[in-house]
């Protein structure tokens, strides 16, 4: 079957590298439909290159400046339902769900409602709103497929055995840059430093988030949801070579482990051909250049997001929701240097601290914890 895909976040780095993947594959996958917030520019190329037959802008005001660069067998959506309209197109079957943030959540769940197979690359709409998102895909026979590395690793050692085989995960963390660092050093650490992560080139978003750790906090709650695991069964296992993306212990005692290179192209063409695969580009192992892979445990007093990640899985409810409104809030504000690197975390356990839960949240709620965590943030950083 064509695959027919939609790439939400196309501007972005899942986003580009979906389209390479995309275009080295040809034949049967065909891009349909793209989508960015405010790149205009890069959307306009994009679409120059790809001939999709839609486009959304969710920044509107940039829509003026789109919308004459655009054959005239583009169809343009703007603002966000735009996003919306895009991820339900009717000749798309595919969705690469690849914006950053809560953003992307009312897009995602709109292709689940659809029926559509998602690539979910979009993590945070799962921490946010999983309790929704998972039973409405099971609804629509929508199929979830991760791109996330780790769970692409995760989804496809799952396939060595029964669900009710296995017994743990271990979920690989590289450690980020800041791996070796004292907590006294990395309570002032620049954004530049935050930004250098040693072993995956991300989004500035992400980037910082696998600099507090908050990246593998989101990553536990992602894993319970997609693989329907409790918290207990997931052990985070630093590696720092990023070349083990996971593992998962079956009742045996055996382990089964998906290894790679550190390129996103990989997960990203396995969610897209899956059940298939196809000859991928991405630079091939070399054992003997590696010779040996290292593991330590995290370190849970220089990184408590991860006891938070652990905490918030526990609570199930609201707390998903809050958890990830308040690590945006902060990381937006640690970007724009308004808060030192350490309170990034500080103040996403003072946020989660204050809220009080509600266990099964519809939509709205969940949208208003979401909003309620935000204000908080920024009436800390204005006290
Ligand atoms: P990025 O910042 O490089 O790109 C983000 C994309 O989302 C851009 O195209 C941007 O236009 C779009 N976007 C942002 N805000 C938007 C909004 N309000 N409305 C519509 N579009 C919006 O981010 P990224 O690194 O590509 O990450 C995308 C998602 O993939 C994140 O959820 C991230 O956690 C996840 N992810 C990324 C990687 C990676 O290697 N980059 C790996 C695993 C998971
Ligand atoms: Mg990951």
């Amino acid at each position: 079957m064509t695959k027919r895909i939609t790439i939400l976040g196309s501007t972005g780095s899942i986003g580009t590298s979906a389209i390479d993947v995309v275009r080295s594959l040809g034949g049967d996958f065909q891009i349909v439909g793209l989508g960015a917030r405010r790149r205009w520019r890069e959307l306009a190329q994009q679409c120059a290159l790809l001939h999709p037959s839609a486009v959304a802008l969710a920044d509107e005001s940039h829509a003026d400046e789109l919308r004459p660069m655009l054959n005239g067998s583009t169809r343009f959506f703007g603002g966000p339902p735009g996003l919306v309209e895009l991820a339900t197109l009717p000749e798309s079957n595919f969705l690469v769900a690849a914006i950053v943030g809560a953003a992307g959540l009312e897009s995602t769940i709109a292709a689940v409602k659809d029926g559509k197979t998602v690539g979910l690359a979009n993590k945070e709409a799962l921490v946010v709103a999983g309790s929704i998102i998972v039973p409405l895909a099971a609804r629509t026979g929508a199929q979830l497929l991760p791109i996330d590395s780790e769970h692409s690793a995760i989804f496809q050692a799952m396939a060595a055995g029964r669900r009710e085989e296995v017994h743990k995960v271990y979920l690989t963390a590289s450690g980020g840059p800041f791996r070796t660092w004292t907590r006294q050093e990395m309570a002032d650490a620049t954004l530049e430093d935050a930004l250098r992560h040693p072993t995956w080139n991300m989004g500035p978003k992400i980037t910082i988030d696998s600099a507090t750790m908050m990246n593998k906090a989101l990553e536990i709650i992602e894993a319970c949801w997609l693989f329907d695991l409790h918290p207990d069964s997931i052990e985070v296992l630093i590696h720092p070579e990023s070349i083990i993306h996971s593992m998962v212990e079956f009742c045996d005692g055996s382990v089964v482990a998906q290894l790679g290179t550190p390129d996103m192209r990989t997960p990203i063409q396995y969610a897209l051909t899956y059940p298939q695969r196809l000859p991928g580009r991405s630079e091939r192992l070399d054992f003997n250049s590696i010779r040996r892979l290292n593991f330590e445990p995290p370190d849970f007093e220089r990184f408590p997001a991860l006891k938070l990640g652990y905490q918030v899985a526990r609570m199930g409810g609201t707390a998903g929701a809050v958890f990830n409104a308040a690590n945006e809030a902060a990381v937006e504000a640690f970007r724009n240097g308004r808060i030192s690197f350490g309170r990034i975390v500080e103040l996403i356990e003072q946020t989660l601290g204050r809220h009080r839960l509600q266990q099964n949240p519809d939509l709205e709620t969940l949208l208003s914890a979401d909003a309620w965590a935000r204000q908080e943030v920024m009436a800390c950083l204005e006290s």
